[in-house]
């Protein structure tokens, strides 16, 4: 979709839910000026919009609508963000409800998807708009993503990617094979880098204790300054809720340049279906280890 028609969609989607829900974007008493609802979601997510605007237009009393109106309604890290005035016990449910349902439609179609990092940044995909967002990043650009579109390939049965994803949705292995092709190039480390990168390592045992096997570190270019992806691989399969408190500690303790994912060593089997495909795979193709410091260099903020 081309940014005129996608602009286009976005007013005839706004100006549909304006005309159907007046009320639910009036505030009484102010100019126009100061009337502006601050939407920004992308077109796949509309529809998850319209049932909100619908459910609310059900449970609320109409004694209630002269102090209701949406504040804002935007998409933020790939979550919905949704804030409004008003009663809130018959909306806030409805509220949650939505970003349910945007957490699993894809951004773009409104298809079933999950939210998933593509080179540091997350969207909701379905399997079809993933493998578009891993397509951007092919080292050749645009030509030699089309290149790669329209090649056959043993692993595929000989078939092109455009011709197998045409036959029925996209199977692992070419979600594999996208996420191949999407790879940064694997860092290299100096002394001094390595050195640095080995006082993670104290931090991270702390965090996540006996389950932290090994660390690697990928995208890794501390000239650009944009740090890198410091990948943590845990036994079993990762578990989500370690990571908040490690990444604190991480940045209380010199590494906020530092993204950190975790990935679980059972999930390097098929990278297409863990919770992190991107970082399964830096784990695999595109980063190096960190070897564990001799003892002992480090100093723990807590
Ligand atoms: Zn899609």
């Amino acid at each position: 979709m081309d940014s005129t028609t996608a602009e286009r969609r976005y007013r005839a989607f706004l100006a549909a839910a304006q005309l159907r829900h007046p009320w639910q974007f009036r505030c009484p008493g102010q100019s126009d000026e100061h009337d502006g609802v601050q939407v920004d979601v992308p077109p796949g997510w509309y529809g998850v919009l319209e049932s909100l605007f619908q459910e609310v237009e059900a449970v609320m009393p109409v004694a209630e609508r002269d102090g209701f109106r949406w504040r804002r309604l935007c998409a933020r890290h790939a979550m919905l963000e949704v804030a409004f005035d008003g009663l809130r016990d018959p909306v806030s449910p409805r509220v949650v409800e939505a970003r349910e349902r945007a957490a699993v439609t894809c951004d773009v179609c409104g298809h079933p998807g999950a939210r998933r990092e593509v080179a540091g940044r997350y969207a909701v995909n379905c399997h079809r708009h993933f493998i578009q967002r891993l397509l951007r990043c092919h080292p050749e650009g645009e030509s030699g993503a089309r290149i790669w579109w329209d090649t056959p390939q043993p692993a595929l049965g000989g078939r092109s990617p455009a011709a197998y994803m045409e036959a029925g949705p996209p199977s692992e292995v070419l979600i594999e094979q996208a996420l191949r092709l999407a790879m940064p190039p694997v860092p290299w480390l100096d002394a001094s880098n390595r050195q640095r990168l080995q006082g993670a390592w104290p931090v991270l045992d702390e965090a996540l204790g006996e389950r932290l096997r090994s660390l690697r570190v990928a995208a890794f270019e501390p000239p650009s300054g944009r740090g890198g992806t410091l990948i943590a691989m845990m036994a079993g399969h990762a578990d989500p809720s370690a990571q908040a408190a490690a990444v604190t500690r991480l940045a209380r303790n010199g590494f906020s340049d530092l993204r950190l994912r975790l990935v679980g060593q059972a999930d390097l089997a098929s990278p297409a279906v863990a919770a992190d495909p991107w970082a399964c795979m830096l784990a695999l193709e595109a980063s190096v280890s960190v070897p564990r410091a001799q003892p002992d260099q480090s100093f723990l903020v807590r």
